[in-house]
């Protein structure tokens, strides 16, 4: 849970004095910014993930807020990919990835990376920490199967592979596939 949000009933610390909570909100700059209202992710959502544990046969996903139209998503639970869907080379801790809910199990949310518009859509150059820039190359380009893309670092040259996303690095368009997918918002 983002520890940056209050909920009515809270009381919390603002300059030096107490303030009481009565509708949900954000501190942000010492100050409560107020939301219309906050909502919790669910089945068939697509979200924004970074990868927090490699288990092997499977990776643990922290779900990233989301805020549009002054509602913010959010989720209280973990979630995780199953091996067989990440690929040999697919995915690293840190990793930024677009992936749909597809249900709860076991107190966190199975997710897919099925679909041109799922995969690693942001990653950190594993050599220096810059952000790797995408090559539009991939391993044994078949048709809409294999998303593993040669992605290179520009500040030292290094070359990773990762299962992408079509829409790795360009973040104007997955904040329009998350607005899209966020039912009931305009
Ligand atoms: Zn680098």
């Amino acid at each position: 849970m983002n520890n940056n949000i209050v909920f009515p009933g809270d009381s919390v610390e603002l300059d030096n004095r107490s303030v009481d909570i009565e509708e949900f909100g954000i501190i942000e700059n010492n100050k409560i910014k107020p939301y219309k209202e906050i909502r919790l992710y669910k089945s068939g959502d697509s979200i924004l993930g970074k990868i927090i544990d490699d288990q092997i046969s499977v990776l643990f996903v922290k779900i990233l807020p989301f805020t549009h139209s002054n509602i913010r998503y959010i989720s209280n639970i973990n979630g995780k990919i199953m091996v067989k869907d990440r690929g040999d080379l697919g995915m690293k801790l840190s990793d930024i990835i677009l992936a749909r809910i597809v249900k709860e199990d076991k107190d966190t949310f199975l997710l897919s990376l099925e679909g041109r518009s799922y995969g690693v859509v942001l990653a950190r150059c594993s050599e220096c920490g810059s952000f790797l820039v995408a090559s539009n190359r991939r391993l044994n380009s078949k048709e809409g199967k294999n998303k593993i893309e040669r992605l290179i670092c520009k500040e030292c040259g290094n070359e990773e592979y990762r299962a992408v996303s079509q829409y790795y690095g360009k973040l104007d368009f997955i904040k329009k596939i998350l607005i899209h997918y966020s039912k009931g918002v305009d």
